[in-house]
């Protein structure tokens, strides 16, 4: 389980995240929508301590870290714990996938490159990149870009995977296939955060959702509960521009 109590953050006087508290059961999907500046992305920077919050306490399972006094051991382990999906894939364009891939197993999970090897190629293959594994960013589409980055989240095997809008930069014919691995991978013991504008897709796999409005949380419950019967007029709004 994944439990986020009294979570906050702020950019000088601007409060970004205000108490935030939900909790994800292992294996389950929580959605994350709401509008642009929402603060949907600093939420998922802060859980992995990409970008800390201010105040809050979180707890993987029986392990509960205040963010106000956690250590800088106990931040590697939440690293080791979680990993991200970037909208704009955050490739390193001088290393080829399956050196993208590695580079984390190796620096992070202090794998030997042996090993590291061969744990990146079992989740290019998984991903569907077993062809392209020595090709460079550049020579990849955003649809191939974006399974490396699944393959190199997937490959540190992480308690949580932390999508940010995976698919938003993805031309239109790429989207599905990138959505069936998320789909895939959902049906896997891993727990998934999404931020996502595909409404659609989080309705299907979502085993909770949360609309943020303004750095809180306007209202949670299940897919059914806020795509069927939203409470909040916002959130109907908002659901709205969707349908
Ligand atoms: P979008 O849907 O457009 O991706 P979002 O919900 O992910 O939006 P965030 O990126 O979390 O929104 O931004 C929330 C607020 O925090 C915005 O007002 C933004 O300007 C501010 N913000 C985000 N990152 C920083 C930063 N590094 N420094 C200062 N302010 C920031
Ligand atoms: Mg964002």
């Amino acid at each position: 389980m994944l439990k986020i109590t009294n979570w906050s953050k702020s950019y000088k006087d601007n409060q970004v995240l205000q108490n935030i508290n939900f909790e994800i059961k292992t294996g389950d999907v929580l959605s994350i929508i709401g509008s642009s500046g929402s603060g949907k992305s600093t939420l998922l920077r802060s859980i992995n301590f990409l970008e800390p919050a201010d105040k809050g306490i979180i707890q993987f399972d029986n392990e509960e870290f205040d963010v106000e006094t956690i250590t800088k051991k106990d931040i590697l382990s939440i690293r080791k714990k979680t990993a991200m999906v970037f909208q704009n894939y955050a490739l390193f364009s001088r290393k080829t996938a399956l050196e993208n891939v590695t580079e984390a197993l190796t620096q992070v999970q202090k794998m030997s490159n042996s090993e590291a090897k061969r744990q990146a190629e079992k989740f290019l293959k998984l991903v569907g990149m077993e062809e392209r594994m020595d090709y460079y960013p550049s020579q990849l589409s955003g649809g191939q870009q974006q399974r490396v980055g699944i393959a190199r989240a997937l490959a540190i095997e992480p308690d949580v995977i932390l999508f940010d809008e995976p698919t938003s930069a993805l031309d239109p014919e790429m989207v599905s296939g990138i959505l069936d691995l998320i789909q895939q991978i959902a049906h896997q013991k891993t727990t998934l955060i999404l931020v996502t504008h595909e409404m659609k897709f989080a309705k299907q796999v979502s085993d909770q959702v949360l609309f943020i409005d303004q750095g809180t949380i306007l209202e949670s419950g299940s897919a059914d509960e806020i795509f069927n019967h939203p409470k909040h007029e916002r959130t109907k709004q908002f659901i709205n521009v969707f349908n």
